[in-house]
């Protein structure tokens, strides 16, 4: 399995030629000379046609029927109104604070990203690029493409505690583990439901989960900030780290505040053709301006591009194909269908869903 994929097939680079989900480098996404959608004014590649389920999902899917006294969606096994039944009435994953408790420290320990704001222990963590819970998901060990020490093309196989880096002080790290878990939950369920929608069967129930969008667009920020300050995110063999900028304060906003630069945040879309239970990721990067302003994530069937620095996007263009903070993800092999409700800071609104056909290739259990 590959930690890192590259971006979906649009220029046809040579390392872009490979089957999807074999393993693929660490391909950098945003180039100056390179015709991606999203960085040119106008798109200048249609979008790819959205895999076709087996019978259309249908438009209006009945309301998922909530008491108070029912087991919480989000797999707590609490009940609702002592888990995530929010006072407006709607359902809302809790994003507990990210921030160190107070008073502040008012040290800067030399090697934590986040030293800046003179709230640092005097430890050092070994912290994961990528959260240990979301490794430990994807199997004992991990296959590995694009570190900057790799020869170009080999993977090499490294046991989960290797993959660590000393980029945050104890005290970041412990304030901002609660992401890891609910990002975990996020993986965990979107692979759980296209397993099952993997195998055939004759039911149609619909299934309704229950994950953090909110929770799920930090992590992204915050592994972008992992691979990149552990110098593990690279191009051609070379680390980023020395050449390249990450604006690590909009990413401080995002974890204190809750606030992104306009338009920054979570995007969802589809992806086409195969594909394979596991989770990949690349940095978006602006090669010309030597910034990297996003993380892609990929989990099954769904991709993700989270912003964290506006610059040079087009996001009306981003627009015509993803979908801005989805509350819904619907999952359907034309009979059963599985519903994620992502829950966001704000009231669920518009048409902020994505539907994925998914055709069932495997015998039933
Ligand atoms: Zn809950
Ligand atoms: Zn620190």
């Amino acid at each position: 399995m590959g930690l890192f994929a590259s971006r979906p097939n649009r220029t046809g680079h040579p390392e872009e030629q490979r089957d999807e989900g074999s393993l693929c480098g660490l391909v950098p996404v945003l180039q100056g000379n390179d015709p991606g959608w999203y960085h040119c004014p106008v798109p200048t590649e249609k979008p790819e046609t959205p895999r076709t389920p087996e019978a259309p999902i249908p438009e209006f899917i009945p309301p998922m029927k909530v008491t108070p006294d029912m087991p919480c969606p989000c797999g707590s096994k609490k009940l609702v109104r002592e888990c995530c039944l929010d006072a407006d009435g709607n359902l809302r994953v809790k994003v507990p604070s990210l921030i160190p408790i107070a008073p502040s420290t008012g040290y800067a320990h030399p090697k934590c990203y986040l030293s800046h704001t003179l709230d640092c222990s005097d430890k050092i963590s070994a912290e994961h690029y990528v959260s240990r819970s979301i490794l430990e998901a994807m199997g004992e060990d991990v296959e590995v493409f694009g570190l900057p020490w790799q020869q170009k093309g080999t993977a090499s196989k490294y046991g989960i505690n290797s993959l660590v880096s000393n980029i945050l002080c104890v005290r970041h790290n412990s304030a901002m583990s609660p992401l890891d878990a609910l990002a975990c939950q996020a993986f965990k369920t979107v692979k759980a439901l296209s397993d099952d929608l993997s195998r055939q069967s004759d039911t149609s129930a619909v299934t309704w989960h229950l994950v953090s969008g909110e929770a799920l667009e930090l992590w992204c920020l915050k592994t972008l900030c992992g691979l990149y300050f552990s110098t593990v995110a690279a191009k051609d063999g070379n680390s980023l780290k020395p050449a390249y900028s990450l604006d690590v304060r909009a990413f401080e906003e995002a974890i204190g505040l809750r606030r992104l630069p306009p338009n920054c945040g979570l995007y969802g879309r589809l992806v086409t053709g195969q594909f394979n239970s596991q989770i990949s990721w690349a940095p978006l990067i602006v090669d010309y301006a030597t910034r990297l302003i996003g993380l892609r994530l990929r989990m099954c069937a769904a991709e993700f591009e989270v912003f964290l620095d506006p610059f040079n996007v087009n996001f009306d263009a981003v627009r015509t194909e993803a979908t801005f903070r989805p509350w819904n993800l619907i999952f359907s092999d034309g009979k059963r269908m599985h519903v994620v409700v992502l829950s966001w800071p704000d009231k669920p609104q518009g048409d902020r869903r994505i539907n994925y056909g998914i055709r069932p290739t495997l015998p039933p259990l």
